[in-house]
């Protein structure tokens, strides 16, 4: 179960009412975050998060709209109550970055560490699995996927007919095998049908290319920016590095995800939710990112 927010769904500048993309995930007590545009810490206050949760931070890239809010993210953090130390993964040249971004706040109640990231690769925080793949932007710039492997459910029937005591049974729970009459029981003896992962996708700051949809295949939810919802703003965006509402659901569609999330708004798309006729066309299960939507993946 990994418990999803956006804390913000706008891109290039935080506005009155949108604060900048990112995505919050919570699993077993932990939180990891991605992206930390200006005013982050606000944007997770309001949607209810406790920074003294956050465990993990991933960058997908170094423009301000995903990276300044790091110091002030960093003091409140601090002034939350965090003294568990905090995880950074970053693009190259990260280290040097955030070391200058942090000037202003040397003496943290917590330990920072900053990884930085190259090429494709998956990570294992938590008992999660977050994969990683460069994207097309202007800059070095990733997109990632968080994946939660679920163990095959435990059948008690199966274990009646194996004569497996209860009160050893939660060895075979923890993964161990047993011993009963003679007999060796291992876990797979014991289990039933295969479980789906759950997958949690982000791509954010790129153009259109076709491996973003293997990288997404089948997720649970696709979160994917989307600058501008009309077709016509295509040309001007691939210039700059971005996307529109359809191909995001094209990205959703050829991947096979279950939903699609469009965050990453330009400043000058008051209402995105006006604007997803092309990307429902291709995509029908499509909803443009509120700030502070939740979802529970499960
Ligand atoms: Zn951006
Ligand atoms: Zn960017």
């Amino acid at each position: 179960m990994i418990d999803i927010c956006l804390p913000g769904t706008g891109g290039m500048k935080p506005l009155p009412n949108r604060f900048l993309t990112g995505l919050w995930a919570e699993h077993k007590g932990k939180a990891l975050l991605i992206d930390c545009g200006e005013g982050m810490q606000i944007a997770l206050a309001k949607a209810g998060l406790s920074l003294a949760r956050l465990d993990t931070l991933f960058i997908t890239h170094f423009h301000a709209d995903h990276i300044a809010g790091l110091p002030g993210l960093l003091l409140s953090a601090g002034n939350y109550g965090k003294s568990s130390p905090l995880v950074i993964y970053a693009p190259k040249g990260g280290r040097e970055i955030i070391q200058r971004l942090c000037c202003i706040c040397p003496e943290l109640p917590f330990d920072v560490s900053v990884h930085e990231i190259s090429g494709s690769g998956t990570i294992f925080r938590n008992d999660l699995e977050i994969s990683f793949m460069p994207v097309r932007h202007r800059i070095d710039c990733y997109c990632y996927s968080i994946t939660e492997r679920r163990p095959p459910v435990f059948s008690p029937a199966k274990a009646d007919k194996l004569g497996v005591p209860l009160n050893m049974r939660s060895v075979l729970h923890k993964g161990q095998s047993i011993e009963v009459n003679g007999s060796i029981i291992t876990p797979e003896m014991v289990t039933e049908g295969e479980r789906q992962p759950l997958k949690i996708t982000y791509i954010t700051d790129t153009v259109y290319f076709e491996d973003l949809a293997a990288f997404a295949a089948d997720s649970d939810l696709l979160i994917s920016e989307g600058m501008y919802g009309e077709d016509e703003y295509i040309p001007k965006m691939t210039e700059k590095g971005h996307m529109v509402f359809s191909q995001s659901a094209e990205i959703a569609a050829h991947s096979h995800s279950k939903e699609l999330w469009l965050t990453h708004f330009s400043p000058a798309l008051t209402a995105p939710e006006e604007h997803l006729e092309a990307a429902k066309a291709i995509f029908e299960n499509t909803l443009a990112g509120i700030d502070g939507i939740k979802k529970t993946i499960s």
